[in-house]
């Protein structure tokens, strides 16, 4: 069987412990990513709170590993709940990738997924870093 390291997807040798390449932890990695796999799968798992908690801890850890699947929570599942805690999730992880989903939770049906979805805005817009990511065009010191 062939493995590959988790941070750099090289070949490497079976049950090695760092990989030659970049020096990744690799057991440690994959023991974690099988973690994030896990979590990942019981986004849809059919017992509805189990959904809730696995988008928290995955929230909590910001995995964007997740990102993608939360995307797809926050459209196709008809539970409020569970978008809701994408949502929540979505916005702690923060990327921009997440910023065009909670724009569009921020349109949904449920007014507690719209209001989460909000929050979720304002906190990654204030988290956002201001002078150095600010266009170097006039007016740009007034960004904050
Ligand atoms: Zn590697």
């Amino acid at each position: 069987m062939i493995s590959y390291c988790p941070a750099c997807w090289r070949e490497v040798p079976e049950r090695i412990h760092v990989c030659p390449y970049c020096k990744a932890d690799v057991e440690r990695l994959t023991l974690e990513r099988d973690y994030v796999n896990k979590l990942i799968a019981a986004l849809d798992h059919p017992e509805p709170t189990t959904p809730v908690r696995a988008a928290w801890i995955l929230g909590i850890r910001k995995e964007t590993l997740a990102i993608s699947h939360m995307a797809r929570l926050t459209r196709e599942s008809e539970d409020p709940y569970i978008v809701e805690a994408a949502v929540e999730a979505l916005g702690k992880i923060g990327e921009s990738t997440c910023l065009e989903v909670l724009r569009s939770a921020a349109r949904h049906g449920a007014v507690r997924v719209r209001v989460k979805a909000q929050q979720a805005l304002l906190l990654i817009q204030r988290g956002t870093p201001a002078p150095r990511d600010c266009p170097d065009t006039p007016g740009a010191d007034r960004c904050d």
